[in-house]
């Protein structure tokens, strides 16, 4: 049985404020945290953190989220890692756009600390394919 200690989230999010609140209440639930500032460094620690989820925000610099995702759902290494969009201002369309690029769930901001950490449960539950 895996325990939130074993588990990293990859926080991708430019809003300090964001991450602040969405690290320390993952962190405070045994969750190991890792961030990133913007797109690229978002690709970048998804592959030398290896983390078992990712709360992506989708407005961040350099490569923007839904750009991010698509790029590590087409790489063999990061594909299988659960991705959680997050948009602020949510648009009519998003939600088709998150599917679209291949992310595993959306969450409109603001978005309650509750709110993602149940998202973040639930898919780290679902069975892995191939597993
Ligand atoms: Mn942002």
């Amino acid at each position: 049985m895996m325990t939130p200690r074993d588990r990293t989230v990859l926080i991708v999010e430019d809003n300090e404020d964001n991450r602040i609140v969405y690290s320390t209440m993952l962190r405070h639930h045994g969750f190991r945290v890792c961030e990133a500032l913007d797109g690229e460094e978002g690709i970048a620690k998804a592959h030398s953190e290896r983390p078992d989820i990712i709360l992506m925000d989708i407005s961040i610099p350099l490569i923007d989220g839904w750009e991010v995702t698509q790029t590590l759902k087409r790489e063999q290494a990061t594909g299988h890692i659960p991705i959680i969009a997050l948009t602020a201002h949510a648009m009519p369309g998003d939600r088709e756009r998150a599917m679209e690029v291949g992310c595993d769930s959306y969450l409109a901001k603001p978005c309650e600390p509750r709110a993602v950490l149940a998202e973040v449960n639930r898919l780290l539950a679902r069975p892995r394919a191939g597993a």
